[in-house]
């Protein structure tokens, strides 16, 4: 057994076969057992993927025959050569016979294997050969993808995907229930990946380094989202003593259930606990755990889903949709739309501008002053479907007040329009700004006159704060909700909110976080928004709690040593959490 340590991204267990996609160039490829019965389907496959090669290499030596030395085609004559190879197109096939591959897997191991022959050998000619190798493949590989349409599609039975990592987009088309789990090299605990395998309930572990390159697609391996490790080559009695533990989180999620309104104090007092949707991903959890409202409604996974710009019907009947289901969560339940948050890692092809940097680029908030029709018919959209529940407005990714100022003068343009129309719509929508630039939360008292509520968004809020990339593992140690920097800047927030009688809510992840949801509670947010999967053991956690012993938890926190750091706090924090939860760890299995 091989056991590999990553980033403990969403929690719960898993266990079953690996379905491996990795990068070639843009496209995911994906690797599979196929179904009995299918292996002259998939040599089919494979023996036009080869012709195709062929074909593509025979256009390139034309070509080059016009223009350039022989020296340089024979280069190409070598890899039709390597192509057809008799012995290496025997191993890739015996490999869908045999072993039932899909086409994809049986190349690369055969191909592996090759590489690893050359590379030993002493001949400087030979080593040479690993490159061409990796260009026949990649030539191979992509002629394949091309024939299998959309990758997503082979996922047909309970798996555990492995990847490099994924896109928002290739992370929502998956079928959501052959996925038994989540393992990626890249990526943290807040990437977006993350995000939608928490909203999908689904066990992730992130920043796994090179686990594409030690798997192999079929083979049965155990994923453990609460600790974030994945083991390889499990034993038979490892394979069952997993197996019970996914049968234990099963019961302990029905266990779960809550009596009191989700985030109701021991002593009566609250602290709300809503929910954070996409677009895409079923919400049918959402109630049963006592979501009380949707505070976060990720209004861009209806670009990313189809890729192209939604209409303002098809944005009316999403958000009516979703507005209807918020109603049915409660008297009064809530819903927060955020408008398009466009950018950074969520791309949508045909839409998004190549950027240099796209985390500081023309994004959100931006993206929507800048492209004034998309932003007007989105607000349509919104508007009209305001009359079907308590629909609010959120801006994303907000900086300064201007865009706040020139946000409300199209949102007062769009509301003549509907009015001159005679289109019925919420005449008291709210406006809410997200706080997740550190130039807001620094001038968040100039901010709060001008919105009606703030929604502190943390993912983004830490990593501009700290300069780290939330979805690289390799800065993740920097990535730290507790680091003083950030707790100022969250004080600075939750004042101007109080000071200016608005409402301040969190909706990035850490609001699940046992130990720094709490915190933000203490400091005095209205409601905490997360993955509905976490509101019961939050909500448990909030009713043990009274809000004199959150003063204590703040007080504690706020009278440490100025020179204290991110990590001295989160201890500090775990031993207040521990002295007054003792079964902490039991709760949040
Ligand atoms: C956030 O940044 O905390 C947030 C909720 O927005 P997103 O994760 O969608 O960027
Ligand atoms: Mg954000």
């Amino acid at each position: 057994m091989q056991t590999v340590t990553g980033l403990a991204t969403a929690r719960g267990f898993a266990v079953g076969p690996v379905f491996v996609y990795r990068s070639i160039g843009e496209a995911p490829v994906p690797e599979y057992v196929i179904e009995p019965g299918r292996e002259g389907e998939e040599l089919g496959r494979l023996r036009r993927a080869m012709l195709e090669t062929r074909r593509d290499i025979e256009g390139l030596i034309s070509a080059l025959r016009n223009r350039t030395e022989h020296a340089e085609t024979r280069i190409f004559e070598c890899h039709i050569m390597l192509l057809e190879d008799a012995m290496l197109v025997e191993e890739t096939e015996r490999y869908i016979t045999e072993n039932h591959l899909n086409a994809e897997a049986a190349v690369r191991r055969t191909t592996n294997r090759a590489r690893a022959q050359f590379a030993r050998m002493n001949d400087h000619y030979f080593r040479e050969r690993v490159r061409d190798l990796d260009d026949v493949e990649r030539r191979l590989l992509k002629a394949l993808t091309g024939f299998s349409g959309n990758p997503h599609l082979e996922l047909k039975k309970p798996s555990i995907v492995v990847a490099d990592d994924l896109t928002p987009s290739e992370t929502v088309q998956l079928p959501r229930d052959f996925v038994l789990g989540f393992a990626t090299n890249g990526g943290s605990a807040t990437s977006h990946v993350a995000l939608l395998a928490r909203a999908m309930g689904i066990p992730a572990v992130t920043g796994l380094g090179s686990i594409t390159s030690l798997v192999t697609a079929g083979e049965t391996i155990l994923l453990d989202g609460t600790s974030g490790t994945v083991t390889l080559g499990p034993t038979p009695a490892a394979i069952l003593e997993f197996s019970d533990l996914v049968e234990r989180q099963k019961e302990i999620a029905e266990e779960v259930t809550i009596r009191a309104p989700a985030g109701t104090l021991k002593d009566g007092g609250e602290v709300v606990l809503y929910a954070n949707v996409h677009p895409g991903v079923p919400v049918d959890d959402v109630r049963g755990q006592g979501a009380r409202g949707i505070g976060l409604y990720r209004s861009e996974y209806l670009w990313l889903n189809c890729e192209r710009e939604p209409t303002e019907d098809e944005q009316y009947a999403a958000y009516r949709e979703a507005a209807e289901f918020a109603a049915t969560l409660g008297p009064d339940a809530p819903i927060t739309i955020r408008m398009l948050d466009i950018g950074g890692d969520k791309l949508v092809r045909g839409i998004s501008a190549t950027e240099a940097n796209p985390f500081l680029g023309n994004r959100s908030i931006r993206y929507l002053l800048a492209n004034r029709n998309v932003f007007r018919t989105q607000l349509r959209a919104i508007l009209r479907a305001s009359v079907h529940g308590r629909v609010s407005i959120m801006y994303p990714m907000i900086s300064c007040v201007e865009e706040l100022r020139e946000a409300a003068r199209t949102l007062a343009e769009v509301r003549r329009e509907l009015d001159e129309k005679g289109i019925a719509y919420d005449h008291d929508i709210r406006t809410g700004a997200m706080i997740e630039v550190p130039a807001a939360a620094i001038n968040a008292e100039a901010l709060a006159r001008e919105v009606s509520f703030f929604s502190i968004g943390t993912n983004d809020l830490v990593q501009y704060t700290m300069a780290a990339d939330r979805g690289n593992e390799a800065v993740a140690h920097l990535y730290q909700p507790t680091n003083p920097a950030v707790l100022k800047l969250m004080r600075l927030t939750i004042d101007a909110a109080k000071r200016n009688g608005i409402r301040v809510e969190v909706c990035g992840e850490s609001a699940s976080d046992p130990i720094v949801g709490v915190l933000w509670a203490a400091m005095g947010v209205d409601a905490l928004s997360m993955s509905a999967t976490y509101i019961p053991l939050m909500a448990k956690l909030l009713s043990r709690l009274t809000r004199a012993e959150l003063d204590d938890y703040l007080r504690t926190v706020e009278t440490m040593d100025v020179s204290a750091t991110g990590g001295e706090i989160l201890d500090v924090c775990r031993d207040w959490m521990l002295t007054h939860i003792p079964d902490l760890d039991n709760i949040v299995i």
